[in-house]
């Protein structure tokens, strides 16, 4: 079925660009509309748990993404203070028999040019630069959204995939602001011989010390590896990708241990961004209106879901809209229903886990750093199934029915 006006997709990230292709793979025309002037992601990795993986396999897309990604060995929690492990969750043949699908890390470039390469090949999606949506109207048949331009699209649906900054939320939810969460966050990627080979690990690595954090992991096929180190410092203002020096970023970890500060001392080309996130709601439509990934639920990076969720989202929205072919809002009120206790709870969790494994002191670290160490990786996998296992994950059945991953 091809409806004689295209879904609207507002914003061409990862969110968008997946449910792009998803819409497009359940029959429907689909046009996105992207503010930027050329379709991209930042220069930074991205983790991805499995539930990542079951998307790319229902889209077609699974073995271009496996592809590019770096299959890591293990989780590991590190203590920045003492120089000392905490714990590791194995990523191996058992996790993947558990879970269906490996854990990768990968460049958010190599993974957004997997899904717009996609999108570009289908006949179905028509893909549009330089084209902010900045309202929309709709009547009982179709929604029109208003460009920056003053150019109106006309489309039988809209998405709003724009985003933290979404526009689309400020007249579907009008709850003002995202909170500004006072984490301030740098990024650098490195050429892998500039890490220092003693922390070549194949490993998703969290040195977490208190108020502030580091993450390392290789990206690319190994030829570079990410790092993004965190500082609770109570910053007032967002900020997004401003470039800053070795010092600034030196600043907030005077007092970790030597080998977690050598990290940093690594990297170059700093950017940094003040995160911001927002309580979950449940109102995510209206009318012919929904919205997915982070214009619907932006959480603080601490289970590095956000991105997962948006791809979750994206096929939960294909799969309610393909089976309510005769009303698309029925279509939506489904997709929302399906997704937001889901992300709410992947929201809250992500804050919780910011103040409570990564960034903890004195006792409040000891008492993390003791039930931490305690568990088996089988407790580990209890504790993560609802996230990476269930078929309750609104991204179709489950995954072990379609895959035992042996990558
Ligand atoms: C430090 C950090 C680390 C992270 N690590 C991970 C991780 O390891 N794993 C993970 O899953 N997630 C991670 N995330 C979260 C992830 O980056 C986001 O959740 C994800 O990128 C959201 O995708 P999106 O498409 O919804 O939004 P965005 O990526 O923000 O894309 C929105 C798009 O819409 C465009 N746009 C904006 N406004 C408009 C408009 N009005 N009209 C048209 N276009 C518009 C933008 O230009 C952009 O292209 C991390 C986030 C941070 C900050």
């Amino acid at each position: 079925m091809t409806d004689t006006l295209p879904i609207l997709v507002a914003g061409g990230g990862i969110g968008g660009l997946t449910a792009a292709l998803s819409l497009a793979r359940s029959g429907h025309a689909v046009q996105v509309l992207e503010k930027a002037s050329r379709l991209g992601e930042i220069g930074a990795g991205i983790q991805l748990g499995p539930n990542a993986f079951h998307v790319f396999d229902r889209l077609g897309i699974g073995e271009r993404a496996r592809a590019m990604a770096v299959f890591i060995d293990s989780l590991l929690l590190m203590d920045a203070m003492e120089d000392g492990e905490i714990c590791r969750i194995p990523l191996g043949q058992d996790f993947r028999a558990r879970f269906g699908n490996p854990y990768a890390v990968i460049h958010r470039g190599d993974l957004h040019g997997v899904i717009l390469q996609a999108c570009e090949a289908n006949p179905l999606i028509r893909l549009r630069t330089s084209s902010e949506v900045v309202d929309y109207e709709q009547d009982s048949g179709s929604v029109t959204a208003i460009l920056a331009s003053g150019e109106r699209v006309h489309g039988t649906a809209l998405v709003g995939a724009d985003g933290l900054w979404s526009n689309i939320r400020r007249r579907v939810v009008n709850d003002g602001m995202p909170r500004v969460s006072g984490h301030t966050t740098y990024r650098s990627v490195i050429p892998t011989e500039m890490m220092p080979e003693d922390l070549r690990w194949n490993a998703a690595t969290l040195w977490a010390g208190p108020k502030c954090h580091i993450v390392h992991y290789p990206l690319s096929g190994w030829k570079s590896f990410n790092l993004v180190v965190t500082y609770h410092n109570d910053a007032p203002e967002p900020v997004a990708g401003k470039s800053v020096d070795q010092e600034e970023v030196m600043r907030g970890f005077e007092h970790v241990c030597d080998r977690a500060r050598s990290i940093i001392s690594h990297g170059r080309d700093w950017k940094l961004w003040v995160l911001c996130d927002r309580d979950p709601v449940q109102q995510w439509q209206d009318g012919r209106v929904v919205l997915l990934g982070d214009a619907a639920h932006p959480m603080m990076q601490y289970m590095a879901q956000g991105a997962c969720m948006a791809m979750e989202d994206a096929v939960a929205l294909g799969d309610a809209v393909a089976a309510q072919p005769a009303r698309i809002e029925d279509g939506f009120a489904d997709y929302v229903a399906r997704r937001c206790l889901r992300t709410a709870r992947v929201q809250l969790q992500s804050r919780w886990m910011g103040e409570h494994v990564y960034h903890p002191d004195g006792a409040h670290a000891a008492l993390r750093n003791g039930i931490m160490r305690a568990k088996s990786p089988e407790q580990w996998y209890d504790a993560i199934e609802w996230l990476y296992g269930g078929a309750q994950n609104g991204a179709g059945e489950h995954p072990m029915a379609r895959r035992q991953a042996a990558e």
